[in-house]
This record gives C-alpha cells, structure tokens and sequence, in this order.
C-alpha cells in the first residue's frame, strides 16, 4: 500500500489568513501545510481519508485522476469542505462515489451538504454520494479497514488502520480498548497540533507518548498548526518519529 500525505496542517492551514509568523513566512516547503487529508493506493484502487476544504488543490497537485471511495474520520469544516469536488470523479468514473464512517459523522455531513441528498432537476451538477455508516471492520476493495475509536475532546471520532498502517488525526485521547486494535501497527500516523496543550488536540510531547504507547516502527505527525517549524521540530523529535509534510509519500506499506 501507498500512503500519500495530502495535506498536514490545522483546520486553518499554514500559512494562516492575517498572520506573518516566522512559520507562517517560512520558504521551507515543508512550513506550507494544506488541511489534513491522506490517499491510500493498493492494487489499482485509489481511497481518499477525508475530504479536506483544499482538496481541488490538493487533487490537482497530485494530478488524481481515479478516487474509489471516500472515508471520513469525523465530520468537522476542515475534514469534509472538500466534499463538492467528488463530482469530477463522479462525472470521469460515472460511478455513485462510495463514502464510510461513523453513522454520526456521515449523517453530519449530509445536513452540512443537504443539497448533495435532495431530488432536484440539477442531480447531474451535484456529486453523487452513497453513504455507507460502519462501527465494525469492513472490507473495502479487497482489504479489511478497522475503525478505530478514539476521542477528539469529548467527541468520539475514529481513526482507521489497514494491515500495519494506521491513521490517527485529531486525537486527544485513545481508550484501552483501541490500543488492542493497533498492536502490531508498523506505521502510525498521530495528530500533533502544537507544543502546548489544547482541549480537543493533543500536543506534540503527548503525541510523543502517545507513539510510544502504540509502539509502531515508524510515527509521523500531521494536523499541525504554525507553531511548528518543521525544521526545528522534526529535529528535536525523538528516533523513529517524524514530522509527516504535504506531499510525503510512505511506499511498500503491509
Ligand atoms: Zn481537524
Ligand atoms: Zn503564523
Ligand atoms: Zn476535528
């Protein structure tokens, strides 16, 4: 399998609108984070984790010209605002584009994109979608996709593993429970905001424990904000885990 970071920053993305910090500044290619969003590729099947608010540039930058399915981790602005752009592959592919997550999170996204589930005569300019609740594993082209419950803030929300990868954004919390779903995890993807704490997001020191809790080979932060330079950070970070950047591919994955 092969994982491609599409996007790396908070929902408000790096640069942030009115501010002129030195992250914000930064020419490091690395400091310009997209909102959060992965693609996972196995075989010829192209899956999309989240529809982020930048994914028309994030699909034109990767030059994506294939999506099979769409799965949500939670329903917030930055995870889904991206959702009226699935009709290009609606109209290329002709197919009814297939979405999974929790059942709060898809029936959040359907009152956020009514139009999209509403007859109207304008049904072929709108994506076409078929949602798909899960709270189980389920098989999706030809793998198994483990849910994984975690909390952001008080809201549950799940991260996803399939084989040894796993995807965990926007997490403050993991129960006991989910630990026993990513034993074995090889490659672990966590959320990271910032240096200090927050309520609804864990910090870069807790995602550090985090990491080491789970135990993966390799970890690599993502959703971060412009508290973070890259250079700086992915410095101090201690071996095995890495800052994840817009554009970082991770090939050959179980
Ligand atoms: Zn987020
Ligand atoms: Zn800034
Ligand atoms: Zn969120």
């Amino acid at each position: 399998m092969k994982v491609t970071f599409l996007g790396t920053g908070t929902s408000t993305g790096v640069p942030v609108i009115t501010c002129n910090c030195r992250v914000c500044t930064s020419d490091d290619p690395r400091d310009n984070r997209t909102r959060p969003s992965i693609l996972l590729e196995w075989d010829d099947h192209v899956v999309l984790v989240d529809t982020s608010s930048d994914f028309r540039q994030q699909a034109l930058r990767h030059n994506l010209h294939r999506l099979d399915a769409v799965v949500y981790t939670h329903h917030h602005a930055d995870h889904i605002m991206g959702l009226d752009d699935i009709r290009l592959f609606n109209w290329r592919q002709r197919i009814v584009m297939p979405a999974y997550g929790s059942k709060e999170t898809l029936d959040a996204v359907q009152r956020t994109f009514w139009y999209v589930f509403e007859d109207s005569l304008h049904d072929g300019a709108k994506p076409a979608m078929e949602m798909n609740p899960v709270n189980a594993p389920f098989e999706l082209l030809g793998r198994e996709v483990v849910p994984i419950p975690v909390f952001h803030g008080d809201m549950p929300i799940f991260g996803y593993r399939i084989g040894d990868f796993a995807y965990l954004t926007d997490v403050s919390r993991v129960p006991d429970r989910s630990f026993e779903l990513l034993e074995g995890v090889d490659v672990a993807v966590l959320s990271a905001l910032r240096a200090t704490p927050h309520p609804t997001h864990q910090s870069v020191e807790q995602a550090a424990d985090l990491a080491r809790k789970i135990g993966a080979g390799r970890t690599y932060f993502t959703h971060m904000c412009h508290d973070i330079l890259h250079a700086e950070t992915d410095a101090e970070l201690p071996e095995g885990i890495r800052l994840a950047y817009d554009g970082l591919v991770l090939d050959n994955l179980a």
